[in-house]
Order: C-alpha cells, then sequence, then structure tokens
C-alpha cells in the first residue's frame, strides 16, 4: 500500500461520477452538504478533492463549506470520520483505514532521523482545542456561490477588496448574516492548527467601530503557520494577522513571544525575520528578536504606509517582501538606532 495515497485511494473507491476539472480538483456531489445545514443534497458536483505529490488529500465543498485534509504523518481528524461515513462507509472499515494511518504515523515517527522530511504536526508540541465559529458563519465562496445579496455581506466583500487583491487571494475568510454582537459586520478568519478550527477573529469593516476586532484565541496560538513551506528560507513574524496573510509570514496576534512558541520557531530551521509594527517602537516583540539572534526589518516605506499589509496592497507583495529582505539585520545596536526612529 501507498502510504501516501492511501487516504486518495480510499477516496475514489466510494465516490461515483468524479470529474476532472481544469484546476487541480476533482468535482463531485458532496455527501456531506444535507449534514451540515443544506435542505437538499447537492447535485451540481460542487464537492472537490485535491491530492499533492507528497501525499496531501482535501476535500473542499464550495455547496455547505466542509473542509479538511490529511497529510502522511498526521492524524485522520474527527472530520475525515464524519466524512467516510457520509460516503458509506461503515464504522468497522473506518477504523482499519484509521489504523494503517496510524502505522504510518508510527513509522514516520521512528525512522523522522531526518526531521527536515518529517510534515511539520510532528514536531509540534503546542496543541490546541476546537473552537466553534460564530453562529452561521461559512467561508465567501459559499455565500458567493448561493449569489447572496445581503448588502452587509456586499459591504464585507469590499471591505476585503479594500485591502487589496493579495490579501484577498490567500483566502479563507468566513462571513456570517448573525446580527448578535454586530457580527453581519466583520470578516471572520478562522484561526487553522492541524486543519482543525482552533479560534478566530473577527474585523469589523466600518471604520467607526472601535472594537476592531472580536477575537476567540487560545494562549500561545500561532497564526497562519499553515502556510510555511519547507523550501522557503525566510520565515516572516508579523503581530497582525492581516500582515501576515499578506507576506506568507506568521502572525503573534500581538508583541509577546512565550518560550514555546519561540520553540517551535526556532524548528522551523528558518531565517526568521521579524517586521515589528510602526506602533510602540516594535514593542516586545523587537527585544524578544535580540534575545533570539532573530533579523528584524524596518523598510524603508512611504509615509502613510503604517503595516506590512498597507505596503503589499501599494507595492504588491514581491517588492515588499523584497524591502524587508533588503534591510534586516540582527545588529542589536543598528536595530535600536532603527526603533528610535519609530512613533
Ligand atoms: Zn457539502
Amino acid at each position: 500500500m501507498d502510504q501516501r495515497t492511501i487516504i486518495y485511494d480510499a477516496l475514489i473507491k466510494r465516490i461515483n461520477g468524479a470529474r476532472p476539472t481544469p484546476s487541480r480538483w476533482m468535482k463531485f456531489n458532496g455527501p456531506c452538504c444535507v449534514h451540515n445545514g443544506q435542505s437538499r443534497p447537492d447535485t451540481k458536483k460542487r464537492c472537490g478533492l485535491m491530492f499533492d505529490a507528497d501525499g496531501r488529500t482535501t476535500i473542499s465543498c464550495f455547496n455547505c463549506g466542509f473542509k479538511t485534509s490529511w497529510a502522511p504523518g498526521s492524524k485522520l481528524t474527527s472530520k475525515w470520520k464524519a466524512y467516510f461515513l457520509w460516503l458509506g462507509t461503515s464504522s468497522q472499515d473506518f477504523d482499519w483505514l484509521n489504523f494503517y494511518v496510524e502505522e504510518i504515523r508510527r513509522k514516520m515517527i521512528n525512522e523522522s532521523a531526518d526531521f527536515s522530511l518529517a510534515p511539520r504536526e510532528l514536531l509540534e508540541k503546542l496543541d490546541f482545542a476546537n473552537v466553534d465559529l460564530p453562529e452561521g458563519a461559512k467561508p465567501l465562496e459559499y455565500w458567493l456561490e448561493h449569489e447572496l445579496v445581503d448588502q452587509n455581506f456586499l459591504d464585507a466583500l469590499v471591505y476585503l477588496e479594500g485591502r487589496g487583491t493579495e490579501i484577498l487571494q490567500t483566502g479563507n475568510f468566513y462571513w456570517t448574516p448573525n446580527e448578535a454582537n454586530g457580527m453581519n459586520r466583520r470578516i471572520i478568519i478562522p484561526f487553522f492548527w492541524h486543519d482543525e478550527i482552533v479560534g478566530y477573529t473577527a474585523r469589523a469593516i466600518d471604520k467607526e467601530n472601535k472594537t476592531r476586532y472580536i477575537s476567540s484565541v487560545q494562549p500561545r496560538y500561532l497564526f497562519n503557520t499553515e502556510v510555511i513551506q519547507k523550501d522557503w528560507e525566510y520565515l516572516f513574524l508579523t503581530e497582525g494577522p492581516f500582515d501576515a496573510k499578506a507576506v506568507g509570514g506568521v502572525a503573534l496576534l500581538g508583541d509577546k513571544v512565550m518560550p514555546d512558541q519561540a520553540n517551535w520557531i526556532r524548528q522551523q530551521g528558518k531565517k526568521v525575520v521579524v517586521i515589528p509594527d510602526q506602533m510602540n517602537k516594535g514593542g516586545r516583540l523587537v527585544d524578544t528578536a535580540i534575545e533570539e539572534g532573530w533579523y528584524v526589518a524596518f523598510p524603508k516605506w512611504d509615509m502613510g504606509i503604517k503595516d506590512t499589509a498597507d505596503a503589499v496592497k501599494a507595492y504588491g507583495k514581491l517588492y515588499t517582501v523584497w524591502s524587508i529582505i533588503d534591510v534586516n539585520t540582527k545588529d542589536k545596536l543598528t536595530i535600536n538606532v532603527w526603533r528610535q526612529r519609530l512613533k
């Protein structure tokens, strides 16, 4: 049995009428939709399956918003179990599949002398409990697919487009029609860990709203780690989620770095570049960078550009990343001179 294709093979055996699309998704009728709030089963092949060469297997349903993913070395989540049962798999058959997946995982842990080849899941000590998104929250693609014309939704889209196309393209934005806490006037960004949702932040789309973010965040959570690729040389560290999304970095959601967060960041084996906020002289994040020997970047951006997300909107991602890499240093004196120039 090929350990990379075990889940893909198990899915293909059980899915009828999948058709390839010009994108890398195979489309078929989702077995998930009626279990996720849809009144009728999917008949328009809106559920997608994607397989990457390294074994990562992803299901994403554009009809009901169901999404889960697996890679060799990681566990089968409760979402996978539900999905296989919806496909008509018996619990006994699922238990067998789960058994093989655990075998692969055990083998990879035992053989992982070369940790750079092991999936990053095995290196992590950080762990978080699952959290529900605000009531009624679904991916933007879901609402677009249903051609929703709720003005609040359209305003949320306009807000997001205003943050720049590069951020919009990173995806994984959610919205809910639920009015409690003015949630329908916010863009919801889920926090992922091992493909499970472990929190979220909901950004107000109205300038005059003083509560910019309503968040459910667990201590020590690191945002956006799932985008990091093995072959990347740099790991950008920011405070805010939009900044992290803009440059494919990781956000601390604050300026404090806890020891096991620092540990996780070190374990990635990358050149860590802290991009401090322009406020508060870079805060405690710069102190940590100096202690850890990480690089700090003080890019020369035009007046009026307050943060990384703004820079990407104004200059594009390529130039912004270049401007960050171009002016990073780990020299304590240089860092302190630079930070004095911040407000
Ligand atoms: Zn579905």
